[in-house]
C-alpha cells in the first residue's frame, strides 16, 4: 500500500514512505500492550498530563511549520492548517484540567452495602483516520485515550502520512513513553490483524461510510468495542424570519472551509420560498468571490481538493445530478488555470428525490439548495436523509429555532451558526453517519472500563 504525501497543489511527490513489516506490527503491539499493563490500575496520571501539557506547547510554538506539513500534505490553506493545530492545542488544556474529574470514581446509592464505579483503562486501541483535519482526528482520540491509560495504535490516511508521522513524533517529544502511540504505514489486512489481536481493545474509525463499514465488521468479527465517525449531508434550515445579513455572513465557512470537505460541512441548503431568490443571489456573490490559488498563500481563499481521485469522484457526483434534472446555478466549470486539484464552487437547484445525488456526501464546494413553504416541510427534507451528523437552523425567534433544532434526527444542530468542534463539545452522528461520541467527558469515557466495585453488608 503506498503511503504518499502528493502536494494538491503542484501534483508533486514530495515524501513517500515504505510499509509497516510484520515485524514491526508486533512491536507496536507489545510496547502498547505492556504501557498499558503499567497504567491500568490508574497510576501515572500527573506523568501524563505533563505530558499532554508539554503537547500543548509544542503544538503551539511550532503551528506555522506543522501547519506547513497539513498544506503539503492535502491542500488546505495555511491559516486552515494553523487554526487546526490551535485547536489540538486546547484540547490538550482541556482534557489536563478535566482528567481527574473524569477518571475519579463514582460513588453508587445503595441501601445494601457500598458500591463504587472506577473509571479505568480497558487496553490498546486501533485508530484509523482520515487526511480532511490530520492534526485533529488524532488529537481528537489520542489525547483523552492516553490520559485514560489506553496506548493506541494509528493508521492514517495513505495520503498524509507525513502529518500522522510529524504528530506521533511530536507526542514522543513531549515526553510519552514508547508505545503510547504508534503511527504505522499499514495495509487494509494488516488494520484487520490488529484489531484480531487479543492485546488490543478497541476500535475507532473516522472516515466514509463505506470504510466504517469495513473496520466496523473486523471489530464486530472479534467483538471489539468500536466509535464509528462517518459522513454527513448536513442540512442547513433557513427559517422564514432569518436575517439575511447574518446568514450571508456565515455561509463561506458553512460550506466552503477547508474547500468544502468536513463531514460537518452545511451540504444541503433548506430555503424558505420568501427569501429563495435573495439566499441564491447572496450564495452565487460569495461562490464566485472566492479566490482559487496557492494554500500557503494567505490571499488564497479556496484549497485545492485533497487529492486527483477526489476531485474526479466529485465531479461524477455533480455530472450524475445534472444528468437526472439538477439545474447548475453557478460553477461546475474546469479551473484550466491553475495545475493543482482545484474545483470550481458549483450551486446545484432541483435535486429531486430520486435524484442519485439527493442521499450522497458531495466532499467538496458544492451547495445543495432546496425550496420549501412551511417549516414541517424543511423538518421532513432535513431529515430525509441516511445521514444524521449534524445541521444547522438559522432564524430569528429562538425559541422556534430550539423547537426544530430538536427535531432534526442528528447528532449535532448548530443554532444561527455554521459547524463548530470545541472541546466540550461532545462530536458524533447517528444513522449511517455512525455511532459513539468523541470529544467532552463522552469521548474521553468512550474506551474507558467502568468497572463496578460492590461491598455488601455482611
Ligand atoms: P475513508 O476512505 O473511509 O478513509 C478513512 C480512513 O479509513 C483512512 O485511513 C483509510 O485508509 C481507512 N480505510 C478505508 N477503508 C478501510 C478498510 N477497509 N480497512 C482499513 N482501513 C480503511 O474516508 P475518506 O473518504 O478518506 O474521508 C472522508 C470521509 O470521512 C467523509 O465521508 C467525511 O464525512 C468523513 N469524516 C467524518 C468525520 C466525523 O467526525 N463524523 C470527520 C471527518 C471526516 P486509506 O487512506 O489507506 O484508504
Amino acid at each position: 500500500m503506498a503511503y504518499k504525501t502528493i502536494n494538491p497543489y503542484t501534483n508533486e511527490v514530495e515524501h513517500e514512505y515504505p510499509q509497516a513489516t510484520a515485524a514491526e506490527v508486533e512491536k507496536a503491539l507489545t510496547a502498547a500492550h505492556r504501557l498499558y499493563l503499567r497504567w491500568r490500575g490508574g497510576g501515572e496520571l500527573a506523568e501524563r498530563k505533563q505530558v499532554i501539557t508539554r503537547l500543548g506547547e509544542l503544538l503551539r510554538n511550532r503551528k506555522h511549520e506543522l501547519g506547513t506539513l497539513i498544506t503539503h500534505d492535502m491542500g488546505k490553506l495555511i491559516g486552515e492548517a494553523e487554526g487546526e493545530v490551535e485547536l489540538c492545542a486546547s484540547f490538550c488544556d482541556y482534557y489536563v484540567q478535566r482528567a481527574d474529574q473524569f477518571l475519579a470514581p463514582t460513588p453508587l446509592y445503595t441501601e445494601s452495602g457500598n458500591a463504587y464505579v472506577l473509571h479505568q483503562a480497558t487496553g490498546v486501541l486501533m485508530a484509523v483516520e482520515p487526511w480532511n483535519f490530520p492534526f485533529y482526528q488524532i488529537a481528537r482520540v489520542f489525547i483523552p485515550n492516553f490520559l485514560a491509560g489506553n496506548p493506541m495504535i494509528l493508521k492514517d490516511a495513505s495520503n498524509c502520512p507525513t502529518s500522522a508521522q510529524a504528530f506521533a513524533d511530536l507526542v514522543k517529544e513531549a515526553g510519552a513513553p514508547d508505545g503510547s502511540l504508534t503511527n504505522l504505514f499499514i495495509d487494509y489486512d494488516q488494520v484487520g490483524t490488529i484489531i484480531a489481536d487479543k492485546r488490543v481493545q478497541g476500535v475507532c474509525l473516522t472516515g466514509s461510510e463505506r470504510g466504517g463499514q469495513a473496520v466496523a465488521t473486523e471489530a464486530a468479527k472479534s467483538l471489539k468495542k468500536s466509535t464509528m465517525e462517518l459522513g454527513g449531508n448536513d442540512a442547513f434550515i433557513v427559517l422564514p424570519d432569518a436575517d439575511i445579513d447574518k446568514l450571508t455572513a456565515v455561509i463561506p465557512a458553512a460550506r466552503l472551509y477547508n474547500a468544502g470537505q468536513v463531514c460537518t460541512s452545511s451540504k444541503r441548503f433548506v430555503v424558505p420560498d420568501n427569501l429563495y431568490d435573495e439566499f441564491l443571489d447572496r450564495a452565487k456573490r460569495i461562490f464566485s468571490s472566492v479566490k482559487m490559488g496557492d494554500p500557503m498563500d494567505s490571499h488564497t481563499t479556496l484549497a485545492p481538493l485533497n487529492s486527483k481521485k477526489a476531485k474526479e469522484k466529485l465531479q461524477k457526483q455533480v455530472d450524475l445530478a445534472v444528468e437526472h434534472g439538477a439545474k447548475v446555478v453557478y460553477g461546475d466549470q474546469p479551473v484550466d488555470d491553475l495545475e493543482g486539484q482545484f474545483f470550481m464552487p458549483t450551486i446545484l437547484t432541483e435535486i429531486d428525490r430520486d435524484n442519485p445525488v439527493f442521499d450522497q456526501e458531495m466532499f467538496g464546494p458544492v451547495m445543495a439548495v432546496y425550496k420549501y413553504h412551511d417549516v414541517a416541510e424543511a423538518i421532513a427534507l432535513a431529515n430525509d436523509s441516511s445521514y444524521g451528523l449534524g445541521s444547522t437552523v438559522f432564524g430569528t425567534d429562538i425559541k422556534q429555532a430550539r423547537q426544530v433544532a430538536a427535531q432534526i434526527e442528528t447528532g449535532m444542530t448548530w443554532i444561527n451558526s455554521g459547524w463548530a468542534s470545541l472541546p466540550e463539545l461532545p462530536f458524533g452522528g447517528v444513522k449511517h453517519s455512525g455511532y459513539g461520541r468523541e470529544l467532552a467527558e463522552q469521548g474521553f469515557k468512550s474506551f474507558v472500563n467502568d468497572h463496578l466495585v460492590y461491598e455488601p453488608e455482611a
